[in-house]
């Protein structure tokens, strides 16, 4: 049976609870114990399958094929353990579930409520899996005192006192705001948080307080008496220059030997820091710097590409190079000439995306990097324009386009040379799809394998001719127009393993010019950069000493 910690937050949002699990997973793991992560999401959707990036950053897929919160990224990187469906959960997805019990008349008539028959479904969740870890973390999102929380805070409450004495562990992550007049940090919000959690029955075992400036040991006192906790209980955490020291930080601080202690384990284990270690290295000392240029359309959030980022970041831990990432509106294409833009940068890279609005400006973006010989990686949408580019302008379909940009304005204008996949197989099962679908969770999603040609580049990266990786989209290119692509130079060296659909193209006669139809972003580590990114970078290295 796991033992299950709860990370809550109080105060304020965006304090970093997502990592702040991330880390302690790395910590705990670092110890040899065995721990999966999960996140409980109060919002109303189903799942954020259907949000805009805008809203909730990142959509993160997993190999199972869900679409999830962006924290499951974190967790994945920091602990390399895959994610699952069951590892995230909104209460649109509870309400959803018990009603469909409602309609089916497994209540036998009662009358249902959050509590117990809301509360009972968290719970049933929450146990999923339990004999697989040692350590089960589960994520609440949002702050406590939230309106759509409670009935989570409730039933992590119920969960903790039905359960074995010391099964569980609440962590509550709040902030200390600095005053600077008073040249005091102050501890009264995270007293008032700490309040509200002990008005619906939670007292936190552990205080992870976010800080600008380092917490006096009175501080620490005086929070641990009025928030009754222990001292050493009482963990900083400050802004670190790279989220991938959190681990070592937090190790420095503590966290890992409180929740030992916590939870009652002597002596603790002795950690193995080394991966993390190795990892900081890295980071603090680079031997250059690659500038890329990520040309797409959700550039004002940082968080709508999180993955792309921190593979990018990856990539350059490989090759020991600082990698400046830049984020450009591919709609300034579909007016200016991209030259002035792109020219000075080491690589290019257009991620995926959804409808048509920028998409000229890709095309041009891709057009740019393969005419300049400059490195290109295009991912998912990436790959499709790279696609319709080199259609038009190698092969002569002038018009060439995508069934979804025809689909959206409601009219037919382009070649379409992507098209609306309407069935394919996943493993033994075939699944089918209609343009009419509802929008939620009807993608191809989720791993699928892809058999790469041998002695091409991208065998050559992978270092084998069988992968997997994770896919998110409606549309593919058409095997069509394969032959008049290739032997005008655009090579399909990655195909599904029943040859029908295309997931690596590539230019073998260019510097590095690569398009996948699915999202290796997902799954790079620090530790282990995927090797498409590291690959990447390695080109764009060798691109900056051309320069
Ligand atoms: N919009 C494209 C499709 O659905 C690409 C999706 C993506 O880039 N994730 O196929």
């Amino acid at each position: 049976m796991a033992r299950y910690i709860f990370i809550t937050g109080g105060v304020v949002s965006s304090l970093g609870k997502g990592l702040t699990a991330a880390a302690l997973g790395a910590l705990l793991q670092a110890r040899g114990y065995t721990v999966r992560l999960r996140k409980l999401d109060p919002y109303l959707n189903v799942d954020p399958g259907t949000m805009s990036p805008f809203e909730h950053g990142e959509v993160f897929v997993t190999d199972d094929g869900a679409e999830t919160d962006l924290d499951l990224g974190h967790y994945e990187r920091f602990t390399g353990v895959a994610a699952r469906r069951t590892d995230s959960v909104s209460a649109g997805r509870i309400y959803a579930n018990v009603l469909e019990k409602e309609r089916r008349g497994d209540y036998l008539g009662k009358t249902i409520q959050v509590i117990p028959h809301v509360t009972n479904e968290i719970k049933d969740w929450l146990t999923i899996g339990e004999d697989e870890v040692d350590f089960m973390l589960c994520e609440i999102g949002g702050t406590v005192g939230d309106i759509e929380g409670l009935p989570f805070y409730e039933a992590i409450r119920q969960f903790a006192q039905e359960r074995p004495r010391g099964g569980s562990l609440f962590m509550h992550l709040t902030l200390l705001p600095y005053i600077r007049a008073a040249g005091e940090l102050k501890t009264k919000p995270t007293q008032h948080s700490v309040k509200e959690m002990r008005s619906i029955g939670l007292q936190p075992d552990i205080l992870v307080c976010r800080s600008e400036h380092p917490i006096p040991q009175t501080q620490r006192d005086k929070l641990a008496l009025f928030c009754n906790v222990r001292p050493e209980a009482v963990i900083a955490s400050y802004d670190l220059d790279s989220i991938y020291k959190a681990p070592l930080a937090y190790h420095r601080e503590g966290l890992d030997a409180a929740v030992l202690d916590a939870f009652g384990i002597a002596p603790a284990p002795k950690p193995d820091l080394s991966r993390w270690l190795d990892v900081a290295e890295r980071i603090d000392n680079p031997e250059g710097e690659v500038r890329i240029a990520v040309v797409g359309k959700y550039t004002q959030l940082e968080d709508a590409y999180k993955s792309i980022a921190e593979a990018l970041t990856h990539g350059g831990l490989a090759n020991r190079v600082r990698v400046k990432a830049e984020w450009i509106d591919s709609e300034i294409f579909e007016r200016e000439d991209p030259t002035p833009w792109l020219e000075g940068f080491h690589a290019i890279l257009v991620p995926g995306g959804f409808g048509e609005r920028g998409t000229e400006g890709k095309i041009r973006a891709a057009r740019f990097a393969r005419e300049h010989g400059i490195p290109y990686f295009g991912i998912c949408l990436g790959m499709q324009v790279a696609v319709i580019e080199a259609a038009r302008n190698l092969a002569g379909i002038a018009n060439a386009g995508s069934e979804e940009f025809d689909h959206e304005a409601g009219e037919k204008r382009f070649t379409p040379v992507i098209y609306h996949l309407k069935e394919w197989v996943q493993g033994e099962t075939k699944i089918e799809r209609r343009p009419e679908d509802a929008k939620g969770g009807t993608m191809r999603l989720g791993a699928y394998k892809a058999i790469l040609k041998e002695g091409s580049r991208a065998h050559r990266i992978y270092g084998t001719t069988e992968i997997s990786e994770r896919h998110r989209h409606r549309y593919e290119v058409d095997t069509k127009y394969k032959d008049a692509l290739e032997e005008k130079g655009l090579v399909f060296s990655g195909m599904s393993p029943d040859g029908k659909l295309p997931e690596i193209v590539e230019i073998p006669d260019h510097p590095w010019f690569i398009g996948v139809q699915f999202h290796p972003e997902l799954k790079s580590k620090p530790f282990e950069p995927h090797p498409l990114f590291a690959d990447f970078i390695r080109a764009a290295v060798r691109q900056s000493r051309l320069v």
